[in-house]
C-alpha cells in the first residue's frame, strides 16, 4: 500500500536513476491503466525525462512538455528495469522503454486494475481533478493554526486523515501508525479533539512519516523493491504487544482493510466491536 514515504522514496530514486534519460517508446498493455488519449503515448518518444515528484501519493515523471501522472492504488509500484519485461508479464500496465535499453515500468499486483496513469501537459497537472483537490501535504505537517483548521471536522479521525482533501499522503497503514503515537481513538471526531490533541496529532504526522522516509533512505537501495520494508508497529499487528505499553494489540476489520489500535492508550481501555468476528460469532 503505497502511502506518503513509499511514494517519496519511489520519487527520490527514480529521479535520481532516471536523469538525463530519453524515451525509445512508450506502451500501455493494461489499457484500462491508461486514462487519456490526447496526446496520445507516442507523444513521449524521442522525449528526455525531466524529473520525478510527487502529489500527495502520486507520481509525477515529468518528460519536457508532457508528465505522466501515476496513481499506484494499493497495489501499484512504478520501478526501473535495466532490461525490458516479457510480453508475458500480466503485472505490467504502462511500459516507458528508454533509448540506453532501460525501462521504467508500472506493474501491479493481484487481481484487479485499479492503478492508473494520465498523460497530461506538463502545465497542466495542477488543473487534474485529483490533484487539484489535494489537501496540504501531510510531511512536514502543516502548521500548528493550518492543521487545526483542517483536523476541525465533525468525522471520525480514521476516514478524515485519509481523505486526501483533508491532508495529502496518509492511508491505510499509515493512520494507524499515528493515531497511535498520538494515542487517541479512531473513533474521536476531529472537531472534538482539545487543542493539546491537535497539536499531539500534528506532531505524530510528522513523527511517524518522517521516521519511515528515514527509515527506507537507510535501507533502500538504488532500486525500490516489490515489496516495502514498511517499519509498521502497531498496523496488522493485532495480538501483539504493545510496543509502548505491552497491552495485547486489538483490530477491528472491515472488507478491504484493517484497524488496528491499542486499546489501553487509544480507547480508554475498551475493546471495540470487531463487526467480522461478530458476524462470525452469530
Ligand atoms: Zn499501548
Amino acid at each position: 500500500m503505497p502511502e506518503l514515504p513509499e511514494v517519496e522514496i519511489t520519487v527520490r530514486r527514480l529521479a535520481a536513476a532516471l536523469a538525463g534519460a530519453e524515451v525509445e517508446s512508450a506502451l500501455a498493455p493494461g489499457v484500462v491503466a491508461l486514462k487519456t488519449y490526447d496526446p496520445p503515448l507516442q507523444a513521449l518518444t524521442g522525449t528526455p525525462l525531466t524529473g520525478v515528484s510527487r502529489r500527495g501519493k502520486m507520481l509525477v515523471v515529468e518528460a519536457g512538455e508532457l508528465a505522466l501522472l501515476v496513481h499506484l492504488m494499493s497495489a501499484g509500484r512504478l520501478q526501473l528495469y535495466d532490461k525490458r519485461a516479457s510480453a508475458r508479464d500480466r503485472s505490467a500496465r504502462l511500459l516507458v522503454r528508454l533509448a540506453d535499453g532501460r525501462e521504467l515500468r508500472l506493474r501491479e499486483f493481484g487481481t484487479r486494475q485499479r492503478a492508473w496513469v494520465k498523460l497530461l501537459a506538463a502545465g497542466e497537472v495542477g488543473d487534474d481533478e485529483y490533484v487539484a483537490t489535494l489537501g496540504p501535504d501531510a510531511l512536514p505537517a502543516p502548521a500548528s493554526e493550518v492543521f487545526a483548521k483542517l483536523i476541525d471536522q465533525p468525522r471520525h479521525l480514521h476516514p478524515l486523515l485519509r481523505d486526501q482533501r483533508t491532508i495529502a499522503g496518509i492511508g491505510r497503514s499509515w493512520v494507524d501508525e499515528i493515531l497511535w503515537r498520538a494515542e487517541l481513538s479512531p473513533f474521536r471526531k476531529g472537531a472534538e479533539l482539545e487543542p493539546e490533541e491537535v497539536e499531539r496529532l500534528r506532531a505524530a504526522c510528522d513523527e511517524a512519516l518522517g521516521a519511515a522516509l528515514e527509515h527506507y533512505e537507510q535501507v533502500i537501495g538504488e532500486t525500490v523493491p516489490d515489496k516495502m520494508p514498511m517499519p509498521l508497529e502497531v498496523h496488522r499487528r493485532q495480538g501483539e504487544p504493545c510496543p509502548r505499553c505491552g497491552t495485547k494489540l486489538e483490530a477491528i476489520h472491515f472488507r478491504d482493510y484493517v484497524m488496528s489500535y491499542c486499546p489501553a492508550e487509544q480507547t480508554g481501555g475498551r475493546v471495540l466491536k470487531d463487526r467480522r468476528l461478530s458476524r462470525l460469532l452469530k
